[in-house]
């Protein structure tokens, strides 16, 4: 016990444990940028200031947002900026308080939308596939809906007073927004031909026609209640709303008849007979002409069918407002309401670049999605807005090998110290982005159109990349197992929270405790 050696190591220890680190810590470690500015983020830390209560609460879902497109899309913004990449911060991962996303659905280890948006909306995790209506529902089964029903944040929001809106890049009547304001046996009865005639029969009501009856369908569903219904609902999918007539189509019609509806049922012009100080817009410039200070309700239908990836966005036909111009507006609308408002907004269509295996317009997707939650800090009072920012489930998209720092993130991976790409052991290069599964490689050039790989038919396994430009708007990443489209992920997903009751988002949660965080800070039930 007397050897110089552990005489030596206690005194190691008094003094570290007596003295400052600062008086320590070498100065090639306190001078370094990364240590002082890690010291910073935490000392930040210590001087937040929790509080409860928000008068709005924005939901920002961006489909099929995981880790790794967190991660990609960060590196793109930084290098569409000049910059390294790697040291930036999408503008909602400067929020505070952020929480980890257990997304599986009851009956699912990899979830879909539908089930995971019902989750979040109504603090209930239900089965892959079915909409606002809990486990004990039956998929594809109509009258297994009734009992089980379930009220959405949405709903209580509307019924307390508050402004409501719902806007999505995808279909307006897709499995992610639609779970905010319908209950269905099926995700896809999008508009009446999508459903099967028993469906109709036994009395189930599709999608978009639950959109137009919000208002009505949710004062049967609480006698004595009166709502106003949904101020600002925006997004694609006109198709499901308009009849199957070719007099109906817009100026913006892609196909020969535009519209699905096998009822008769034109649903813009029923909703513009509920909402006669509605204004309906269907292009930029509709759009662009709506005042928001006088605007009380707007239904917003921009694309047939999903609108446009922002990269090819200047090739709609009547041309078509992005998603940080929807929101901005939304927020312009929704902030009339003095008792507050909330907002879901949805980022679609990342989920669906990465179905198509297009790394390109999942990220540039994201960096708008990361651009339309600025706007919303930028227009409203941290005070007391609540924004929550996640994903609703993950896809099988990799950053691999050992790129050095600043390697183009679409690019083929380069070494630490080299100059030219790293051959694997088939001795051809790879890029660092890579899908799982998938269609597989594609080499569209300039196409901006992720969706343009559907044409043909997978194209799996190794390619050479040596002489392909894999930077290209058009190229689309190796999958090693061929599927019909990239699929979903099962790992768990980011929560990012900033404003009012943001404290709440911590830990490893299940994707129901979204809703108990929306419903503690809005008060939306009276006994909270
Ligand atoms: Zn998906």
């Amino acid at each position: 016990m007397n050897s110089p050696w552990v005489t030596a190591s206690a005194l190691s220890t008094l003094l570290f444990s007596s003295v400052a680190a600062s008086a320590v810590l070498p100065k090639v470690q306190t001078d370094n940028q990364w240590f002082s500015n890690a010291q910073q983020t935490v000392t930040n830390k210590t001087k937040q200031v929790n509080k409860s209560k928000a008068k709005n609460v924005i939901l920002f879902v961006g489909d099929g947002m995981g880790v790794s497109t967190l991660t990609a899309a960060r590196i793109l913004d930084g290098q569409m900026k000049g910059n390294s990449g790697e040291e930036g911060y999408l503008s909602f991962e400067m929020f505070p308080y952020s929480a980890q996303v257990k997304t599986y659905n009851v009956d699912a280890q990899t979830p879909d939308s539908a089930g995971t948006m019902t989750a979040m909306m109504s603090g209930v995790k239900t089965d892959i596939g079915v909409l606002g209506v809990s486990e004990k529902a039956e998929r594809g089964n109509c009258n297994s809906v009734a009992g089980n029903e379930l009220v959405t944040a949405l709903e209580l929001a509307e019924i307390k007073g508050l402004a409501t809106g719902v806007v999505s890049t995808a279909r307006i009547t897709h499995a992610t927004p639609a779970a905010a304001y319908a209950k269905s046996a099926d995700r896809n009865w999008e508009d009446v031909s999508d459903m099967p005639e028993e469906a109709v029969t036994q009395g189930c009501e599709d999608i978009a026609s639950q959109l137009i009856n919000f208002e009505k369908n949710l004062e049967a569903r609480f006698p004595g209640v009166d709502v106003d219904g949904i101020e600002v609902a925006m997004g694609g999918g006109r198709r499901h709303f308009l009849p199957k007539d070719e007099a109906a189509n817009s100026a913006d019609a892609a196909s020969s008849v535009e519209g699905d509806r096998t009822d008769g049922r034109n649903l813009v012009t029923e909703w513009q007979t509920q909402y006669p100080e509605g204004q309906y817009v269907m292009d930029q410039a509709g759009f662009d002409a709506l005042d928001a200070s006088s605007t009380s309700k707007v239904f917003g239908l921009f694309n047939e069918s999903h609108m446009q990836y922002e990269a090819d966005r200047a090739n709609d036909i009547a041309g078509e407002p992005s998603l940080t111009q929807i929101t901005t507006k939304a927020i312009d609308v929704l902030d009339n309401n003095d008792k507050g408002f909330m907002l879901v907004v949805e980022s679609g269509r990342v989920d669906h670049g990465h179905h198509a295996g297009s790394a390109f317009n999942a990220l540039t997707d994201t960096v708008e999605f990361a651009k339309a939650i600025q706007a919303a800090v930028d227009n409203t009072d941290p005070e007391e807005t609540l924004i929550l920012v996640t994903a609703d489930h993950s896809h099988v998209f990799t950053i691999a090998g050992y790129p050095k720092r600043g390697n183009p993130i679409l690019g083929k991976v380069v070494a630490v110290g080299e100059t030219e790409p790293t051959l694997a052991s088939d001795d051809m290069p790879y890029t660092t982005l890579g899908y799982t599964n998938g269609r597989g490689y594609r080499n569209l050039g300039d196409e901006t159109n992720a969706d343009a790989t559907y044409n043909d038919d997978p194209v799996v396994g190794r390619q050479d990349l040596s002489q392909v430009d894999t930077q290209s708007s058009g190229y689309h990443q190796e999958a090693l197992i061929p599927t019909s489209s990239e699929t979903h992920a099962g790992e768990d997903v980011a929560l990012h929270a900033s404003g009012p009751g943001a404290h709440l988002s911590q830990g490893v949660i299940e994707q129901s405790v979204i809703f108990h965080i929306i419903n503690k800070s809005l008060g939306l039930m009276a006994n909270n």
